[in-house]
């Protein structure tokens, strides 16, 4: 569905389930995908080009926000066709180069389905480089590291358009990051760009106007919020190992427990590490 002047979103179902990530495509002088969804979704990002004027072929550049399994789905295939180039920062590179790695290192149980081959990135970019998409445009780049250590955001500044990965949190959804305070300067950093009109992350249908400041100010409480259930979890029952107080968080955030996974558990982990601040939103940092 196009959403801005120049910016199309793919929504991805993951197969026989309810949810899904985003995927979008940049149709500037040329054309660039922001991620590249998930092995099964090969014939419907196909067959949108082509609805839309355009072809895989037409692809120059695949920009990675990071290497997890269902953004690189489709990255090998596509760059295969159309010779674009794999834009990632290089924190990502091995995980996205060599996939047997990532899932020994951050085994997910759909990871096998989501992404059956490896990519080479072709460039490695990192915080205030630019990319130029012809007819004198620039992505800009942002380094927000938090959900992985090289998560990226893009700015496309035509559009007033941020493409944000996985690095802003929804809201009331499973919070998946491994360091509580570099994600939140990573949103704080997102949040100091003037000028967005439109947000474009992997988690929420895209967002326009104000709401987009708004949805970081919502993410920011949102962590708040689950470093209060941690803290609190953690005072009643302190010998709690890090599964079973995961389980007691995700109860209190309303969160089904059968979502609980080791990703999970090193979200409440690195809270319970930061468990000695009350207000994690008070560092100004
Ligand atoms: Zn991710």
């Amino acid at each position: 569905m196009q959403v801005t002047e120049h910016v199309h979103a793919l929504k991805v179902p993951f197969p026989g389930t309810t949810r899904f990530v985003y995927a979008y495509l940049i149709y500037a002088a040329q054309v660039a995908m922001v991620d590249s969804g998930i092995a099964p979704a090969k014939e419907m990002v196909f067959d949108y080009l082509r609805k839309t004027g355009r072809d895989p072929k037409n692809i120059r550049f695949l920009l990675q926000t990071h290497s997890h399994g269902d953004h690189i789905g489709l990255s090998a295939a596509i760059r295969k066709i159309s010779g674009c180039q794999v834009v990632a920062h290089g924190a990502e590179k091995d995980w996205i180069e060599d996939i047997n790695k990532q899932y020994r290192e951050r085994p997910t149980p759909t990871f096998r389905t989501f992404v059956q081959e490896s990519a080479k990135v072709d460039r490695v970019v990192k915080d205030g480089d630019t990319l130029g998409l012809g007819g004198g445009e620039n992505l800009q780049v942002i380094h927000t590291p938090g959900h992985s250590p090289g998560s990226v955001s893009f700015v496309y500044p035509p559009d007033g358009a941020l493409f944000s990965g996985d690095a802003i949190p929804a809201a009331g959804a499973l919070p998946i990051y491994s360091d509580v305070f570099v994600t939140l300067r990573s949103i704080r950093k997102l949040k100091a760009v003037r000028g967005l009109k439109a947000l474009f992350s992997s988690w929420h249908d895209p967002i326009l106007g104000e709401k987009v400041y708004l949805v970081m100010d919502q993410a920011l409480a949102y962590m708040q919020r689950v470093h209060e259930a941690v803290r609190q979890k953690d005072a009643d029952e302190p010998s709690l190992d890090g599964k079973e107080l995961t389980l007691r968080v995700l109860k209190a955030l309303g969160i089904p427990e059968n979502m609980a996974s080791p990703i999970v558990v090193t979200t409440i982990e690195a809270h319970r590490k930061a468990s000695q601040q009350a207000d994690i939103l008070k560092t100004t940092d």
